[in-house]
């Protein structure tokens, strides 16, 4: 293998873009044409890490396998590429900074005053090429967060301008994501803001190899070869990015405008061939001809931003192709539900959802959707959160348990069916405290869940405190409600099911961050599969 190659994805006018599922895009094409490839996202905010964002500023946070808590991106890029990322995926400046200063304190820096430049810099760049030190990749894709000309950006766009030279032209590429704005009024597309994007980065010293523009029209040859005159670049390296109907379309897209040929002539690599995206075609296919539609309820607190959810829907979407129907997710907010509307709010769907979250608000609206799923035997999945709540709607309902809960909304309970570990109890701060990433969970025979999987012992991925409280975990068994996957080492309860009921599965993990393209989740599909049988 040669050396390890590395693209810079940088964006410009605005956010939005599009930049990480172009990452992944490119990602892909590089792995259809046998590649080994990574991608990686650099944050230019000063949190340690997404972990403690509010999901209605931020999306969902993201948790890799090896328990990092990361950009929701990165969850594009696995989704894509069908790979794992880690920690090392995912540098925010906070953490950089956190980096220095603690060497600073150990006195690493021998005296010298620390600064941007070199000290920040140069862990930024370490950070980027930490990824290529075993020669695992032949391609690291390095996602720059933010809009170029921010000043929270300007150490990373130093960072890749001196790696340009510290690794060798050949060896790296920059591409560079603008906005082309449609003006209604004069009917004309507009390359002006592209112009001073590429312009900003030229000040910072980065002449982009390619751009990739995203527009809502198709654009013609002539302004292609403006973009291409004005900002120092090939034409056939002005490449289009038009709106889609599906982000899985846009790798297919990119081919076609020929993205990953141009990178690859840049870095001096064979073109000609096209990468074989036979499956990824099938794929899109079936997203696009499926016409019976299912009708699933989220029931959640943050359900004003799409993205908050993003895996969740993701998987849907991976389920529904491999079912042949097209999933139809429909937000709940838990806070509206109440006892006197549940029937109504729930009523027709073909699945509910309960989705995961934290704290005391919209709980009631969650446990009544469990009680409505579980009474009129809709097909049910709970996810973390959604777990500890069907739990606690079956102690309280069925066991009789009247102040059943989790400590976490209410410490003083006399049931408390959800709790923290002893060892979690002395921890007071929030950031990474969690139980996070993947842990093994072993499945019981003739389970739901074993039929999904298909096989006894499963890894899947947690971010969460609180447990299920085995010391009640024998009244449950007996009442029907039963732990179907169990982790081997320390015997936490980590799913259980409701076998009197069609299909009631609650996980204390988190499925969603494990479906991809090319491996939808078992357990998605499964769930969709009941959806559909409930449905006739
Ligand atoms: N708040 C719950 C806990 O900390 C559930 C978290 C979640 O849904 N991710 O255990």
């Amino acid at each position: 293998m040669g050396s390890t190659k590395y693209v810079f994805v940088t964006g410009g006018v605005t956010s939005s873009l599009g930049k990480g599922i172009v990452s992944a895009s490119l990602g892909r094409l590089l792995q259809a044409r046998g590649y080994k490839v990574t991608i990686q996202k650099l944050d230019p905010y000063i949190n340690v890490d997404p972990g403690t964002l509010n999901p209605y500023e931020h999306g969902e946070c993201y948790v890799t396998d090896d328990g990092a808590e990361t950009d929701l991106d990165l969850g594009h890029y696995e989704r894509f590429l069908d790979i794992q990322t880690s920690q090392a995926n995912n540098v925010t400046t906070g953490r950089i900074y956190q980096s220095v200063i603690n060497k600073e304190r150990k006195g690493d820096y021998l005296g010298k005053t620390v600064q941007v430049i070199p000290h920040i810099t140069d862990e930024i760049k370490r950070r980027v090429t930490f990824l290529g030190r075993k020669k695992e990749y032949d391609f690291i894709i390095t996602e720059i967060g933010g809009t170029v000309g921010d000043i929270e950006s300007l150490p990373y766009i130093e960072a890749v301008r001196q790696l340009r030279w510290d690794l060798g032209v050949e060896n790296t590429a920059f591409i560079h994501l603008t906005l082309v704005p449609y003006l209604a009024a004069s009917g004309e597309l507009k390359t002006k803001p592209t112009q001073h994007s590429v312009k900003v980065l030229l000040e910072n010293g980065i002449q982009p190899d390619v751009l990739v523009l995203r527009s809502e029209h198709e654009l013609n040859k002539d302004l292609r070869k403006k973009v291409a005159l004005f900002c120092n670049v090939e034409q056939d390296a002005v490449i289009q990015s038009i709106d889609v109907s599906t982000i899985y379309e846009v790798p297919l897209l990119m081919q076609e405008e020929g993205l990953d040929a141009m990178v690859l002539k840049k870095l001096k690599m064979p073109f000609e061939e096209a990468p074989d995206l036979k499956e990824w075609k099938k794929f899109v296919d079936r997203l696009q001809s499926s016409k019976k539609e299912i009708r699933i309820a989220l029931v959640g607190k943050y359900v004003e931003l799409n993205d908050s959810y993003k895996s969740i829907l993701e998987s849907f979407t991976h389920a529904g192709a491999v079912n042949n129907v097209k999933v139809k997710v429909v937000f709940v907010h838990s806070e509206e539900v109440s006892e006197k509307n549940v029937s109504e709010k729930l009523a027709g769907y073909d699945g509910i959802l309960v989705a995961p979250g934290f704290g005391d608000r919209g709980i009631d609206g969650k446990i009544l959707a469990v009680t409505f799923a579980r009474e009129n035997k809709v097909p049910f999945l709970g996810i973390c959160l959604g777990l500890q709540c069907a739990i606690i709607e079956f102690g309280r309902n069925v066991l009789g348990f009247e102040d059943a809960h989790s400590t976490e909304m209410n410490s003083r309970t006399k049931h408390p069916v959800i709790d923290l570990m002893e060892e979690q109890k002395g921890i007071t701060e929030m950031g990474g405290t969690m139980r996070l990433g993947g842990y093994a969970c072993s499945l019981e025979k003739g389970s739901l869940v074993e039929e999904a999987y298909g096989t006894a012992l499963v890894r899947e991925r947690h971010r969460h405190r609180y447990e299920f409280n085995n010391d009640f975990l024998e009244s449950y068994k007996e009442h029907g409600m039963v732990p179907t996957g169990i982790n081997p080492e320390n015997g936490l309860v980590e799913i259980m099911e409701q076998p009197g009921h069609p299909w009631f599965v609650g996980t204390q993990f988190h499925p969603e961050y494990r479906s991809t393209v090319l491996n939808p989740h078992p357990l998605f599909i499964a769930f969709i599969k009941a959806a559909i049988e409930n449905k006739k």
